[in-house]
């Protein structure tokens, strides 16, 4: 068990006492940092300005391998499979593009991919004359996956599995797609963003070739991180798409030699303060227990989609069987964004996933927005149900 009282004191965002505090309900979006990471990244910017950003970095080699280390001990993975960046958009990409395609080649995306993803996927596919296709939804809209069994063939050279959405409490089946994938050879490449810090992460129970995620979410690392974990056969033997003196050295006028592990997958310059913060964010985590953590995540986000459909007018709008802590709704007759807005009137923080997220999804289910309510383990049950009170308040 969670010791609820210490996650709360951990966290400056967390307001106890008299009166009605904020309630903070978008860990999907940008999380509320632990103090000890806020203050790794303030105490290394200090040091910058005293000594400067080298000698700054390397007080912190340690520290600094540390990240991936951490990282490493969440999902499984050894360092050498770790590339860290800035994003996760990034780190999807800088494994997408360096993925050789041609024409005729076949690109699965998921039906509930992210929009940067399926952008990105459609730039390839023209340049390339690849295409994409989306993997259909079964009936509770989990990836189908009978039909994508059915849909593949050796030239489906990528996957792109979408591990829990941007728009709602829908987990992927991951390791099944992935199995269906690689019986054609296909790369499975999973968008982990939404999953990374709130769901188990096993990447050899996974079995994908690469991953993704980023830190502010579910991590509750600072913003402009991210990381990619390469399958360690990929990470010794891919070519990135692009390279410079750290992903590569220069060994010759006609030559040069990849780094040897993921870290190809890096450039040299990055913000220090920056990732030794999500190496305190990983670390506290871990230090937390990652399962106290999920099952926490997890009793909030049920007490939500309990409540929430009893009150006349709301929807609760999550797909699929196994369900994250993203509860997504709609509101008759209130916009998404005046909900949104007027709970922020009260101190109540959720956001609004539009269509053009996730496009496919929310066009096939006739939705131009959902709200988002991701409540992570520091926040209070007395506090969702003053959410849910202020959102049955909302038609009255
Ligand atoms: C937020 C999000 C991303 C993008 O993460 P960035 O760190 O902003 O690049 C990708 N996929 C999903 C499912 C997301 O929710």
């Amino acid at each position: 068990m969670l010791d609820d009282d210490r996650v709360r004191a951990d966290t400056p965002g967390c307001v106890d006492g008299p009166g009605p505090g904020p309630v903070f309900l978008d860990s999907a979006g940008s999380s509320l940092p632990p103090r000890v990471v806020t203050e790794t990244v303030i105490e290394h910017l200090r040091r910058e300005a005293e000594i400067g950003g080298y000698r700054a970095a390397n007080e912190r080699l340690d520290d600094l391998a540390d990240v991936k280390t951490a990282i490493g001990a969440l999902i499984n993975a050894e360092p050498e499979s770790i590339a860290l960046s800035d994003s996760a958009t990034r780190s999807w990409a800088d494994f997408f593009y360096s993925v050789p395609l041609a024409a005729g080649d076949r690109i699965l995306v998921s039906e509930a991919d992210y929009a940067s993803n399926a952008i990105a996927a459609l730039q390839r596919a023209r340049a390339t004359g690849a295409t994409v296709e989306k993997i259909p939804s079964d009936g509770s809209g989990q990836i189908d996956l009978d039909a994508l069994a059915a849909l593949v063939d050796e030239r489906v050279k990528l996957v792109s599995v979408l591990h829990a959405p941007t728009n709602g409490g829908l987990v992927n089946p991951a390791a099944e797609a992935t199995r269906i994938a690689h019986s054609v050879g296909a790369l499975v490449l999973l968008d982990a963003c939404q999953s990374a810090g709130q769901l188990p992460l096993d990447v050899a129970d996974l079995g994908v070739d690469a991953l993704s995620a980023t830190g502010r979410k579910w991590l509750r690392g600072p913003r402009g991180t991210g990381f990619l974990y390469l399958r360690p056969e990929l990470a010794r033997s891919m070519e990135p798409a692009r390279l410079d003196l750290h992903s590569a050295e220069w060994t010759g006028p006609q030559d040069y030699r990849l780094a040897p592990g993921a870290s190809r997958f890096e450039f040299w310059e990055c913000d220090v303060a920056a990732r030794l913060g999500l190496g305190a964010a990983v670390r506290y985590l871990l230090e937390l227990g990652p399962e106290d953590v999920y099952a926490a995540i997890a009793a909030r986000a049920e007490h939500l989609r309990k409540a929430l459909p009893e009150i006349p007018g709301v929807t609760v709008r999550d797909l699929g069987i196994r369900h994250s802590g993203i509860v997504s709704f709609t509101v008759d007759g209130v916009d998404s964004v005046a909900v949104r807005d007027r709970l922020l009137a009260q101190d109540i923080t959720v956001t609004v996933s539009h269509a053009g997220s996730t496009l496919l999804d929310m066009t096939g289910r006739g939705l131009a927005s959902v709200v988002r309510a991701s409540p992570h383990c520091f926040v209070g049950f007395d506090e969702l149900d003053r959410f849910v009170a202020a959102v049955a308040a909302l038609r009255a």
